[in-house]
Formats: C-alpha cells, sequence, structure tokens
C-alpha cells in the first residue's frame, strides 16, 4: 500500500510536469505567440497531448488507482477523495470504444473552424451537417455511461456539475419562467434616465490598462503569484496557487467591458489564489466546480461590482483616470449605465437581469434535442421563437442568434447551465456571508480583505477536496435554493428602475 501511494504520487508528479508544459503552450498561443508559429507548433502539442493522454489511462495508473480505491478507507480524506474522482473517471472511459472516442476528438477539431465559419456568414445550414454528428456522438456517449439513477442528459448535466441533473435543473428553470420572466418584460419596457453623453465616447486604451490594475490592488489580487495580460477574449488560467493569470481586451468605445470583464476574471483568479497552496502537489487543488467557479466571479462582477456601495468609494478614481471623459458625470449616472437592463440578443453581453433568461433558452433546447423533441434542422426557428416569447426581441439572423455560442460546436453540450447556476449559488453565499457581517458596509469602509477572507475559509481553501454540493453546503450551510436569486434581482431591480 505504501509503495502504491509512492507510485501515484510519482506518476501524479510528471503527469502534472506534461500538464504544466501545456498550460504553458496554451497560454502562449492565446497571448504572445505570432500568427505564423501555429503550424509547427501543433505537432509539440500533438506529441505532448499523447503522452500526457498515455500517463493518465495507462495500465501504472490505471492499477495504482484501482489498488488505492480498494483501500481506500485507509487514505486520508484529500486523496480517498482524489482516488474516488480518478476511478470514477477511469471507469467512464473504459465504456466507450477507444475508435469512437478517437473518431469523436477528429470530428470536434473541425466543428469549431466550420462553426467559425458558418458563423461568419449567418448561415446556420452550413453548421447543420456536423451539429447533427457531434450530437449523434454525443447521444452514443449516453448511452455507453448512462446507469440506472443518471440517464439521458443527465449525464452530460453531471459532467459539468456533479450531482446536478434535470431534477435540479428543471427547478430552478421553472422558479425563472414562474417568477422571474414576468418581471424581466415589464422591466425591459422601461428606461433608466441619465446623463449618457459620455457613453459615446472615446476611453484611451492605457488609462483602461491602469484602471484595471487599481482594481486588482482594490480586490486584493496578489501581483506576486499573479499575472495580467491582454488577449482577445478575456480568460483566467493557473497552475496551482503561485501562478494565476487572467487576461482582459480593451475596447476604447466601450470602456466598462475592460471593468467588468477584469472584476468578472478577478473572481476567478482569487478564488485560484485562495486555495489551500498544499493542494498544488495534488489533483485536489483548483475551484470545486464550473458553477462554483462562476459563482465566484459573477459575485464580484455583479454583486460587489455593480453596487452602489463600491462604486461609492471607487468611482473618485475612475473619474480621476479618465478626467477628460467623465467630467459632469454623476456617480448616479455611472451607477444607472453599469445596471441598465435591456431585451438583447447576445449571451455574453447580457445585463444581470435578463442573463439568466438567455441560459435558460439554451437548457430548454439542449434537453429537447436529447429527448428527441426537436429535429436539429429546427433549431433556428426554435431559438428566435424562444427569444421572442421570453425577451419579446426579433432575431434578425443566425450569426446574433443560435450561432453565437462556440459551445455546441466543441460539443459542450450540459455546460450553459452551469452558467446561470453559478449566478445563483452566488447570491446564495452572499446571502449568508451577510448573516456573518454587513459585506456592504464592508465595502464602504474599503474592506475587500474582509470579504475575500471569509471566501476564502469557507469555500476557496478547500479546493475540489469534496463534490460541488458538498462543497456549496459547507459555504451556504443549506442546499441550493433559487429564490434567493430570483428575489434579489427582483428586489434590486424594482429598487433601480422605481416600480
Ligand atoms: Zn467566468
Amino acid at each position: 500500500m505504501e509503495n502504491t501511494i509512492k507510485k501515484y504520487e510519482e506518476l501524479r508528479k510528471k503527469i502534472k510536469a506534461y500538464r504544466f508544459a501545456n498550460f504553458l503552450a496554451s497560454w502562449d498561443s492565446t497571448t504572445e505567440a505570432p500568427k505564423g508559429c501555429f503550424e509547427n507548433r501543433s505537432v509539440q502539442i500533438g506529441v505532448l497531448s499523447e503522452e500526457l493522454y498515455k500517463l493518465q489511462t495507462g495500465d501504472e495508473m490505471t492499477t495504482a488507482v484501482e489498488e488505492l480505491y480498494k483501500n481506500r478507507n485507509q487514505l486520508d480524506e484529500v486523496l480517498k477523495h482524489e482516488i474516488i474522482v480518478a476511478k470514477e473517471a477511469i471507469e467512464k472511459l473504459k465504456k466507450v470504444p477507444v475508435n469512437e472516442y478517437v473518431e469523436f476528438m477528429s470530428l470536434l477539431s473541425k466543428s469549431e473552424h466550420i462553426w467559425a465559419q458558418a458563423k461568419n456568414k449567418s448561415d446556420f445550414q452550413m453548421f447543420q451537417p456536423i451539429l447533427e454528428k457531434i450530437i449523434e456522438f454525443e447521444k452514443k456517449y449516453i448511452k455507453y455511461i448512462e446507469k440506472d439513477d443518471l440517464k439521458g442528459y443527465d449525464v452530460l448535466l453531471d459532467e459539468f456539475e456533479k450531482g446536478y441533473t434535470t431534477k435540479e435543473y428543471d427547478q430552478f428553470f421553472d422558479a425563472l419562467k414562474r417568477d422571474l420572466v414576468p418581471f424581466v418584460k415589464n422591466i425591459v419596457t422601461k428606461k433608466l434616465q441619465f446623463n449618457q453623453d459620455f457613453t459615446k465616447q472615446i476611453f484611451p486604451k492605457e488609462q483602461q490598462k491602469e484602471f484595471v490594475q487599481y482594481l486588482a490592488d482594490v480586490l486584493c489580487f496578489n501581483k506576486y503569484y499573479g499575472i495580467i495580460k491582454e488577449s482577445e477574449h478575456p480568460f483566467t488560467t493557473n497552475f496551482g496557487t503561485t501562478d494565476v493569470r487572467f487576461t482582459v481586451h480593451y475596447y476604447e468605445d466601450m470602456f466598462i467591458s475592460s471593468i467588468f470583464s477584469g472584476i468578472h476574471e478577478l473572481g476567478h483568479a482569487l478564488y485560484e489564489q485562495q486555495i489551500n497552496p498544499e493542494l498544488d502537489q495534488t489533483f485536489s487543488g483548483g475551484g470545486g466546480s464550473m458553477a462554483l467557479h462562476e459563482s465566484q466571479s459573477r459575485f464580484y462582477e455583479n454583486i460587489i461590482g455593480r453596487s452602489y456601495e463600491f462604486w461609492k468609494v471607487h468611482y473618485p478614481q475612475l473619474k480621476k483616470t479618465f478626467k477628460r471623459e467623465l467630467r459632469g458625470i454623476s456617480l448616479d449616472d455611472f451607477y444607472k449605465y453599469i445596471n441598465q437592463s435591456e431585451a438583447s440578443l447576445i449571451r455574453t453581453e447580457a445585463d444581470e437581469l435578463t442573463y439568466p433568461i438567455h441560459i435558460m433558452i439554451r437548457y430548454d433546447i439542449e434537453r429537447a434535442i436529447f429527448n428527441d423533441k426537436i429535429e436539429i434542422k429546427d433549431l433556428p426557428k426554435v431559438w428566435n421563437e424562444k427569444i421572442k416569447e421570453y425577451l419579446g426581441i426579433d432575431v434578425p439572423d443566425d450569426k446574433n442568434g443560435v450561432l453565437q455560442d462556440v459551445h455546441w460546436a466543441v460539443g459542450s453540450f450540459g455546460y450553459f447551465p452551469t452558467y446561470a447556476l453559478g449566478s445563483a449559488y452566488a447570491v446564495q453565499i452572499y446571502n449568508r456571508m451577510n448573516k456573518k457581517f454587513n459585506v456592504l458596509r464592508s465595502l464602504k469602509a474599503k474592506d475587500t480583505k474582509k470579504i475575500n477572507d471569509w471566501l476564502k475559509e469557507n469555500l476557496h481553501k478547500h479546493g475540489k477536496t469534496k463534490y460541488p454540493k458538498e462543497l456549496f453546503k459547507m459555504v451556504a450551510k443549506e442546499n441550493f435554493n433559487p429564490q434567493y436569486y430570483i428575489d434579489y434581482l427582483i428586489d434590486k431591480y424594482s429598487k433601480l428602475y422605481n416600480i
């Protein structure tokens, strides 16, 4: 047993080294690399990925995991959970025939490109044949993995958020449909009154960068163990707690984009920095799940970052950074600007209130796909009808409709719901935090560290040493309940819109 643990730790160390090489390569590809290098580097990345795959799924690893699994009750809690998770992954992998797995991967390597072209031309029919093949594979995959208590679409949902299936999500989205949709329909017909002169101006990139650095300091991002760069689409990546990186994209004609995507990524980054560093050598570091990670980014972006209290303290600095651009613009004007809600077509640009509606629509469609209730050729029609039904607007073309997201093109079905779940988690966690101390008062006192510390103690430090449902219960002290989220949104927007 001691020897098996040693063997497992050796393999884990090796796997982590390969993952580190992949981490650096992919960071470089999205931030620094010259466009011309990609053809050559794909060879090296191919070799690394193949070696990694062999190490992770090879006989040595599976034997070690199986041996440790048998003796799991003698292992410490962290390793025990890690082995249970690894054993599940191996079991799954065994159920899928290797040739089909390879075929699916090769299909996915082409599909993103085809999707991008189809989106560019706004032509769903271009994308339809390959999408049909992807879905066919997903349905076959479901058949291989299915078991008595986990069937159909639930298999996919469970992969992105362990323990969450249509049972939980139906309850969640039904509650949104019942309580939030009528409210949203009312709000989006109204307009907030404020001085809008500044919104059409150019905000120089250099000053935006300066302000994002300021925000990173305000939220206590550790720059000794972290770095901020630029990329086309903002994202966070990390290797353990001592190397946490995120990116921002600066639009000179849309300066709040860098502010809020910056705060969003800072939320992800803080989560990673605050994990127990002892987990760095294991596979149990990193955020607890997709939705838990998104709960942290949304918490900082929306609950903290779009609050009046936050800007009451930091708006003077923003005005100082953009002296000319924000001349004569009051805190109230700015607050209304960053919180106005409107019916819009694009999910990633949607505001805090309408965002979950976009996810609800995708969930409905995915569920219909895997219940064989919809033909793929009808997706644009169904999409447009739902946007009309729930947001009251017309979709002009597929680019602004069914083709807008990359997820389905890369086979990520079951992923979308975690975004909305994360936003709802955030509110429930916020609610719990408020039982311990007044969060907005801490913001006014410029004490964001108090908030970070609480999250570290109650959620972050645990990494993924437990399943998401357990982690959530540890921080929220109760099971997930969507009502907190609905009440928060209705309360916030009723006040804003004076209704
Ligand atoms: Zn995010």
